[in-house]
C-alpha cells in the first residue's frame, strides 16, 4: 500500500559514515515560564558561555547517532553548529563509547544535554560526560531518584543550569535541526514513581525528515501522545524501552508510520527486545536497526533527500 509520505529510502549499509567536524554552538534557554518550561526541582548553577562561531560547518546535515551503549540509551543529535545528547548510557558505557564519539568531533560545548529519565542506564555517563565537555544546559524531566547514580549525575548537571522542559516547548539549533518536547507534561500526568512515562520524549526534525525519541516510554505515555496529537508520521522511531514488550503497541506504530525503528540495547535480563515488540514491528512493515547487532548506528540526512545510513562496531 502506497505510504503517506513520499520519500527517498536508501538501503541499511555496514559502511562507515566518515562524519564531518562539528563546532558548537550555544543555545539560548529562557527562564523557567509558560512557553514550556516546568518549575526547577534541582539547584541551577551559571550558565556555560556560548560556543564559538563555527569553524567547521556540517554541510546543512543533521546526524543522528545512536551510540551502541550496551543496554542503555544514548543519541547524539549532531547539525549546523550545534550538537545535543541524549542521554550518555551507564557510566561505564560513557567512558569508552559516548566518549569516542564526542572525541571524534570537534566540539567544544553540547547545545544542550538531556537526562529523559533518571535511571542509570540513561544518566550514569553523563559525569563522565560532563568532565570532557561542557553543556550550555541540561534538561531533566524534574523526577530525581535517591540512587548514587542519580547523585552523582545531579551533581555535575547543576553546575550547567538545569531546565526542565515540557511538552509544548520547541528550540531551534541553529539552522541545523529543532527539537520539540512532546513529553512530560506540566505537572506530570503519570505519578512521580513512574520514571518511565513521565520520561522527555523529543522529536528532532530537519527538513521533510524526524526522529522521535520516545526514551523509556510505555504504552501510558504512548496513548498520552496519540491523544495529543503527537509524533504522528516520523521518519524514525527510537524504539520505546530498549524494545520493551510494554512499549511500541500496535496502535502507537499506526499512528507514527515510522519507516525505520532504531532499538538501543545490550545484553540484559528483561528479555529486550521482546518477541512481542518486535512483531508489532514487523507487522507494521518497520525496518529495524538495533545497536546489539550493528553497533553504533549513523543516521544522516539534508532534510530533502532522504536518510542514508551507516553503522560501526
Ligand atoms: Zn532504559
Amino acid at each position: 500500500m502506497a505510504r503517506r509520505r513520499a520519500r527517498t529510502r536508501i538501503p541499511f549499509s555496514l559502511l562507515i559514515l566518515l562524519l564531518s567536524a562539528c563546532v558548537l554552538a550555544g543555545c539560548a534557554i529562557p527562564a523557567n515560564g509558560p512557553d514550556g518550561w516546568g518549575d526547577a526541582a534541582l539547584p541551577r548553577g551559571p550558565q556555560v558561555p556560548p560556543a564559538p562561531p563555527a569553524a567547521a560547518p556540517s554541510g546543512g546535515n543533521l546526524t543522528v547517532v545512536f551510540i551502541n551503549v550496551g543496554q542503555g540509551d544514548s543519541t547524539l543529535l549532531v547539525g549546523g553548529n550545534a550538537s545535543v545528547l541524549v542521554d550518555a548510557g551507564k557510566a561505564s558505557a560513557a567512558r569508552e563509547a559516548v566518549l569516542l564519539e564526542i572525541s571524534a568531533r570537534n566540539m567544544s560545548v553540547l547545545a544542550a544535554a538531556v537526562a529523559t529519565h533518571a535511571d542509570a542506564d540513561h544518566i550514569g555517563g553523563f559525569p563522565a560526560v560532563f568532565s570532557r565537555i561542557n553543556a550550555s544546559s541540561v534538561w531533566d524531566s524534574g523526577l530525581g531518584k535517591g540512587t548514587g547514580a542519580y547523585s552523582d549525575y545531579s551533581l555535575a548537571a547543576a553546575r550547567l543550569g538545569v531546565r526542565y522542559p515540557k511538552r509544548g516547548l520547541s528550540e531551534s539549533f541553529g539552522d541545523g535541526f529543532s527539537l520539540e518536547v512532546l513529553n512530560p507534561t506540566d505537572p506530570h500526568q503519570f505519578p512521580a514513581d513512574d520514571y518511565n512515562n513521565n520520561g522527555i520524549v523529543l522529536l528532532a526534525r530537519k527538513g521533510a525528515y524526524s526522529f522521535l525519541l520516545t526514551a523509556d516510554c510505555e504504552a501510558e505515555c504512548e496513548d498520552s501522545l496519540v491523544q495529543a496529537g503527537l509524533g504522528q508520521n516520523s521518519t524514525v522511531l527510537k524504539v520505546g524501552h530498549h524494545g520493551s514488550k510494554y512499549s511500541t503497541g500496535a496502535s502507537f506504530l499506526a499512528w507514527v508510520r515510522p519507516e525505520y525503528g532504531v532499538i538501543s540495547v545490550g545484553q540484559n535480563s528483561y528479555n529486550h527486545p521482546a518477541p512481542e515488540a518486535l512483531g508489532r514491528l514487523s507487522a507494521a512493515g518497520v525496518e529495524v536497526l538495533r545497536t546489539d547487532e550493528r553497533g553504533t548506528i549513523y543516521a544522516t540526512t539534508d532534510g530533502k533527500n532522504g536518510i542514508s545510513w551507516s553503522s560501526s562496531r
